[in-house]
Formats: C-alpha cells, sequence, structure tokens
C-alpha cells in the first residue's frame, strides 16, 4: 500500500518511512506524488487531533491518494497547556524555522523564570491520522515524551524547543540526543509506531 506523508519536512518523511517501509509500505512525501502541491492549510483548531485530521483529509483529497498526516508541539503544564497547537508560531510567524524556533524558546524562558522545579513538567505530543481521498479518517494515534523544562537550554541536536524539553530519567535534554536515540521514545516515533501496529493489527486497507 502506498501512502503520502503530508509534510514539508524531509526528516519526518525518513522518520516515518524507517518505521512503515519495512512493513512493505511504499511511502511518499507530497512531493513525490508528482502532483502539485496545495498550499498547506491553516492549523485553526484547539486540539492536536483535529489539526491532523484536517490537514490529513485535506491533501488526501488534494492528491487523490492516502495521506498521513501529523501536528505536534510542545505542553507545558505551568502554562496551562500553552505553547500547545500554538508551537510552531508561538512567537509569531515572521522569519525563518531558525528564527522562529530562537524566538519561541525565548518566550519559553521568560514565561518559566521564577517556576519552581516541581512545576515544570511538560511534554511533546505528537497525533498522526491516515485520511483517504473520500475524506474518510481510518486510523489516529497519539503519542508523548514527558520532560521538564530545564533552567537553561542544552544540546545541538533536533529541532524547536529540543534544547528546553529535559529527561530527568536520562540526564539530559531532547537535543542531547542522537538522532536514532531521540525517534527511539519520542512522541513522533510512539505515534508512528503506534500507526503502524494499529495498520497491521486491524488489518486496515485503501
Ligand atoms: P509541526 O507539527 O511540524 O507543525 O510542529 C509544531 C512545532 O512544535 C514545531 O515547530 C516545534 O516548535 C514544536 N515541536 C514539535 N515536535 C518537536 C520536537 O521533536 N522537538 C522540538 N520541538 C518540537
Amino acid at each position: 500500500m502506498r501512502i503520502v506523508v503530508a509534510t514539508g519536512n524531509p526528516h519526518k518523511v525518513e522518520e516515518i518511512r524507517a518505521v512503515l517501509a519495512p512493513l512493505g509500505f511504499t511511502v511518499l512525501s507530497l512531493s513525490e506524488t508528482g502532483r502539485p502541491v496545495p498550499p498547506e492549510p491553516e492549523e485553526p483548531h484547539p486540539t492536536f487531533e483535529q489539526n491532523a485530521r484536517l490537514k490529513a483529509v485535506h491533501y488526501a483529497r488534494a492528491v487523490g491518494e492516502a495521506v498521513l498526516a501529523d501536528d505536534s508541539g510542545l505542553e507545558v503544564d505551568a502554562l496551562l497547556g500553552a505553547p500547545g497547537v500554538h508551537s510552531a508560531h508561538w512567537a509569531g510567524r515572521e522569519g525563518s524555522r531558525q528564527e522562529r524556533d530562537a524566538r519561541n524558546n525565548a518566550r519559553l524562558a521568560e514565561s518559566m523564570q521564577g517556576v519552581p522545579a516541581h512545576r515544570r513538567t511538560a511534554r511533546f505530543v505528537c497525533t498522526m491520522c491516515i485520511a483517504t481521498p473520500a475524506g474518510e479518517v481510518l486510523v489516529e494515534t497519539r503519542g508523548e515524551m514527558e520532560g521538564v523544562i530545564g533552567d537553561a537550554p542544552r544540546g545541538a541536536h533536533g529541532f524547536g524547543y529540543d534544547p528546553w524539553l529535559h529527561l530527568p530519567d536520562r540526564g539530559v535534554s531532547s537535543a542531547e540526543l542522537p538522532p536514532e536515540e531521540k525517534n527511539a521514545i519520542s512522541h513522533r516515533g510512539r505515534a508512528v509506531r503506534r500507526l503502524a501496529y494499529l495498520v497491521v493489527h486491524k488489518r486496515i486497507r485503501w
């Protein structure tokens, strides 16, 4: 079965392909379909699940194939779940991805000033969904990676909020994990492995 991954991020396509290809799936990025790629829809909803669904249905209709979409972000308990679905653009939409990441991280550091250690719990969340061109949602999953917001950024791997999410069990930040180690425990890794499990064991076909 062919599955098109709705993301412009080649790293995400590779991560998803690494799980699904050994199970016999042909995993393509949107550009590899050879169809014109429609613009990304806004992510207007208050939950990750709703936004992933919206993206999957939007792109499945546009390319005429089954599409896997995801939505992800950081939830900080002391900030009542913020930045949540606003993670990517929490500190504005202007500038490159690196510039947005830097501004987001500065806002996070400022928002967490003075918050005591026991109230710094947080997690990365990723939801994934497969939809058909008819708009049917076939399967949905969620993965999480629990940690705490550190007192200072650490590490150079990864992207986004990785330097700030510290993993007390391991004594490192998410940005100190090499990519394979992060995939093994990350929100995205968990979501895609659960998705693969459900598709295979529930015999979901398209
Ligand atoms: P999207 O799902 O690609 O729109 O990502 C949403 C935003 O959540 C990203 O721009 C990052 O700011 C944040 N985010 C999601 N996953 C991660 C991660 O694995 N590390 C760091 N930040 C992440």
